[in-house]
């Protein structure tokens, strides 16, 4: 296994996304942790990343908007070993044209393990984690048997 996916550097790659009604919430919570972020880089989908980068006056990397496949993106980068961390505050009362990319970027998110919070409370603890700012080695499951299934 490629020690970028089994490793959180100390300073972490990490994905801002929120659906339009969780906006508000996530920008508050930003500038509310605007140092703690400032230590990091930030990418997002394309509408969160350039509110984001406003009102933080910090940059923050943007892929396309979630809609358009910046959900996809995400995932891709995780699988990757180039994302560390995700903030994804969904919205839970409502159904989107791109529900399936949602879905697909929090199973790769447990795929590879990497810390998520899908609301603003484990946001919270996230963030105040003595290894948000540490390096972390990750404990994958083995997926070596499914991998060589054809290899026997
Ligand atoms: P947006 O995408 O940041 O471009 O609005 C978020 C999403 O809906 O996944």
């Amino acid at each position: 296994m490629a020690e970028d996916l089994l490793t959180l550097p100390q300073k972490k790659n990490i994905a801002l996304v929120a659906h339009d009604n969780k906006k508000k919430d996530l920008l508050e919570w930003a500038l509310f942790n605007a140092g703690s972020l400032k230590k990091h880089n930030l990418f997002a989908t394309g509408t969160t990343g350039s509110l984001i980068q406003k009102a933080l006056g910090q940059k923050v990397t943007c892929f396309n908007s979630g809609p358009f496949g910046g959900d996809q993106q995400i995932g891709a980068a995780i699988s990757q070993g180039h994302m560390h961390l995700l903030i994804f505050f969904w919205d839970p009362l409502n159904q989107l044209p791109h529900d399936p990319d949602i879905k697909a970027l929090l199973r790769l998110a447990a795929v590879w393990n990497i810390p998520v919070a899908c609301n603003r409370a484990t946001a919270d603890f996230l963030i105040s984690s003595e290894l948000f700012d540490q390096k972390y080695t990750k404990i994958l499951p083995d997926y070596s048997d499914y991998l060589n299934r054809f290899n026997k």
